[in-house]
């Protein structure tokens, strides 16, 4: 397929800015085919007018035409075939067989969401009976759902081209949710973008959907994205990328007459806290799971161990040295692009500059663009402790690991942390039943512990969180990855007294989805006063 360019409004597709960005590939620095128009003021308010016109008429259709949406995207997708994957690669320089398991958690994600729109009950359906001869005052007929908050602006991240982009999480959340999507293309895979946006715009025509359910546009994110954040009729926003750029969009969100939610996921160094136990049972095999750990994708998930925490004895420093070992040995890979390679170098030489920190190992170099080493660094508790700087996320294959003099220590690290996605512990029963003060404290400090295991690969479930208290997120109530991250884009509506023939299918005393409830407090899926579907 040639590549064309443009932008994708609500089904149309336009190019009124002369303005464009192109793509490079980040292991050769040459630019890619194709020059991606920057949206105009005009396109960017149709998309959003489209979306929010898209928005109220899905709420007016049955729920499974939104579901047989999501599967025909997830179809159309796979009909992209490998073009899609090898424009990634040339996009990010990671390759190809990245995405080919990226491109089956994206369409995953979406027939995931088909599943959970059919079976109904995520609408937290709940109803309160009518008790008209209570005393002293009659009881209304009380009933509760959720339903769809409004056309979604979802920005592309740039390290889940497909995943967290144009057919991802977000959108698809806000889908199943029966809200309209305008996304805006992160500017180092538009390519990507535009492909994706080929098969959503051809399932949303095959099924005949409201054609404003999906837009995408291009342009930076200063200007197109604020534009997009403070359009008056969008009402929420999915973003995964740096703390700089999140809380941009956050504060323009906030100075809006009327402030909407910002569902940002703004990075983390997720700590693994390495216990005795641990390290005596498994530290060889430990090092080797953390080393691929750290540098799968070239270190750039958030989910990246970028700390690892252990109380000093010769086992902690031996576990130390394999580690610099294997890390040493990694060859350079090229980072998804020139900002965020620049970045990574420069963290790691400020570590390197700061005091009383020790470079453990660092992998060669290399004279080809933007190509990252790996790197372990060190130092003591009490450094860490006084020094912020050091628990900033360093984005990339490096890591830094804090020795504590004693488990008080260890608890000093873990009570200095801020907000993070993850914590990982590592260690045996007994370790868990001696550290349990550690936990503790973790608890308050992520969204998500891992016990004897490695934070990155994080699966799509119902049960997931990936989120966390801020700055890992802005919103620590919220999931981005899962089931759970449809309620970001909805909201309670309330009705009370309405006679059965005007509610929502969902609050009908017959019930017709057969949905789970909470009727008068206990969960139900059948129907009420006996009526008969
Ligand atoms: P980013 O710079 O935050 O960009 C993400 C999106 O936000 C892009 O569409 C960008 O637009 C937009 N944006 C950035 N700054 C903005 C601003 N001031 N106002 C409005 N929109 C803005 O993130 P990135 O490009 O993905 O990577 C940069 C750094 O983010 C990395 O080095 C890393 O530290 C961090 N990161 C963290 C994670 C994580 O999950 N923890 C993931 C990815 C990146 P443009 O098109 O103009 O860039």
């Amino acid at each position: 397929m040639t590549l064309h360019g443009m932008n994708f409004v609500a089904g149309g597709l336009t190019a009124e800015n002369s303005t464009t960005l192109t793509a490079v590939d980040p292991a050769t620095e040459l630019k890619l085919e194709t020059n991606f128009h920057h949206a105009s003021e005009d396109e960017l308010d149709r998309a959003v007018k489209e979306a929010d016109l898209a928005t109220r008429e899905m709420r007016e259709l049955p729920v499974k035409r939104r579901s047989s949406l999501l599967r025909k995207m997830a179809t159309e997708i796979d009909l992209l075939g490998d073009e899609l994957i090898v424009r990634c690669s040339a996009e990010t320089g990671l390759p190809v067989s990245r995405f080919e398991g990226e491109r089956v958690r994206m369409t995953n994600q979406l027939r995931m969401f088909a599943d959970l729109v059919d079976e109904g009950s995520w609408v937290d359906a709940r109803i309160d009976t009518a008790i008209p001869d209570r005393k002293p005052l009659p009881k209304p007929d009380v009933r509760r759902m959720l339903i769809s908050l409004g056309p979604v602006a979802v920005f592309c991240a740039s390290n889940f081209p497909l995943a967290f982009s144009v057919g991802g999480g977000d959108t698809a959340s806000a889908i199943a949710a029966g809200c309209g999507v305008v996304v805006k293309a992160h500017g180092s895979h538009p390519g990507t973008a535009e492909l994706v946006a080929t098969a959503l715009t051809r399932a949303i025509a095959k099924e005949r959907m409201p054609r404003g359910a999906f837009s995408l546009i291009h342009g930076p994110g200063a200007t197109v994205g604020t534009a997009l954040v403070k359009h008056p009729l969008i009402c929420a926003v999915g973003f995964t990328g740096s703390r700089t750029g999140g809380t941009a969009l956050i504060d323009a969100a906030a100075s809006r007459p009327d402030p909407i939610p910002v569902y940002a996921e703004m990075g983390s160094i997720n700590p693994v806290f390495i216990l005795p136990g641990a390290l005596a049972e498994r530290a060889a095999a430990l090092a080797d799971g953390i080393k691929n750990s750290v540098t799968l994708g070239v270190g750039q998930f958030c989910t990246n161990p970028g700390l690892i925490v252990g109380v000093k004895s010769p086992q902690l420093s031996s576990f130390v040295q394999s580690l610099g070992g294997l890390m040493g040995s990694v060859p350079p890979q090229p980072m998804l692009n020139a900002k965020i390679y620049r970045s990574y170098t420069a963290g790691v030489e400020e570590l390197k500059d700061s005091a009383e920190v020790r470079i453990e190992a660092e992998a060669e170099q290399e004279s080809l663009p933007n190509r990252a080493s790996a790197a372990v660094l060190a130092t003591d508790a009490a450094t860490f402790v006084a020094n912020r700087q050091l628990a900033e996320e360093v984005f990339g294959p490096s890591t830094l690991v804090v020795e504590g003099a004693s488990h008080s220590e260890l608890i000093d690290v873990a009570e200095h942390l801020a907000g993070h996605l993850t914590a990982t512990v590592h260690g045996s029963e007994a370790d868990l039943a001696e550290y349990r003060d550690l936990v503790a404290i973790l608890e308050r400090k992520v969204g998500r512990l891992i016990f004897n295991g490695v934070p990155t690969g994080v699966e799509v479930c119902h049960s997931m969180n990936h989120g966390g208290p801020y700055p890992a997120s802005a919103d620590p109530h919220f999931t981005s990855v899962g089931t759970a991250a449809i309620f970001r884009f909805a909201r309670p509506i309330c009705y009370q007294g309405f006679p059965e023939s005007q509610l929502p299918p969902e609050l009908r005393d017959s019930n017709p989805l057969q949905i789970y409830r909470l009727l008068d407090g206990v969960i139900d899926n059948g129907v009420v006063n006996g009526q008969q579907n």
